[in-house]
């Protein structure tokens, strides 16, 4: 969780909600998140544009690491 890659920070925060709330309800979150607003396709953490031309607010990738496990 304290690496340089932000997906891995909601690790704690997303297992605190599902002890909150539980996994259905954790999952009905996370399908509403990384979904399109416009066409409801799946997105990813660092998708920058959906396949239905949207842009999205995709989440930084850490400067190092990035080029060389990504490009
Ligand atoms: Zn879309």
């Amino acid at each position: 969780m304290t690496d340089e890659w932000p997906h891995h920070r909601t690790a704690r925060a997303n297992l605190e909600f599902i002890r909150a709330h539980g996994k259905d309800a954790w999952l009905s979150a996370q399908r509403k998140e990384w979904s399109c607003p416009s066409c409801g396709s799946d997105i990813m953490w660092y998708q920058r544009q959906c396949s239905c031309g949207r842009g999205l607010d995709a989440w930084e990738l850490p400067a190092r690491g990035a080029s060389r496990s990504h490009d």
